[in-house]
């Protein structure tokens, strides 16, 4: 499959559609999931074209686990969540959705079971809350 350039992915990247955003730089772009598996649920995304981690350039993959570990500390103390998952799906069989690079990180906490992958939205004013959480722990506050 070649890579889809109005993927929805692309389109926040270029400002088209919004995102509930938590940390944006020159390569990277992290944002709320909107039908998220736990709370908290965040996708962190290069903002080079690239379909999966298999045809995205080094340097842009290098970026976006860059920003990923970043992310994902700021999950991990705005939630203390005791475990949190990362991952990141290539081709629909292997469960990947949007075809623009994407990592998952999904916080797991004791009393309660993930849910189903993509399905169900979020209340958005839940969202914009965890994204003030997330901020907040990325800013060191
Ligand atoms: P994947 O199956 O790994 O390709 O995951 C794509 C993810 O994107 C899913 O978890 C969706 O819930 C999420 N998603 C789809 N559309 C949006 C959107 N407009 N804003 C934020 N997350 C989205």
């Amino acid at each position: 499959m070649s890579y889809d350039k109005n993927n929805i992915f692309a389109r926040m990247v270029r400002g088209e559609i919004p995102c509930i955003t938590v940390h944006e730089d020159a390569e990277t772009l992290a944002f709320m999931d909107i039908m998220p598996q736990a709370q908290g649920h965040t996708l962190v995304i290069p903002k080079i074209a690239g379909e999966s981690l298999l045809d995205s350039p080094p340097a842009s993959v290098a970026a976006v686990i860059r920003t990923t570990q970043r992310v994902a500390r700021a999950v991990k103390t705005a939630f203390s969540c005791p475990g949190l998952i990362v991952t990141q799906f290539n081709g629909a069989l292997a469960g990947q959705t949007v075809f623009h690079l994407h990592f998952h990180i999904i916080p797991v906490y004791a009393e309660t079971s993930l849910k189903m992958h993509a399905r169900g939205k979020a209340d958005p004013a839940e969202l914009e809350d965890q994204a003030r959480r997330i901020r907040a722990a990325l800013a060191g506050g």
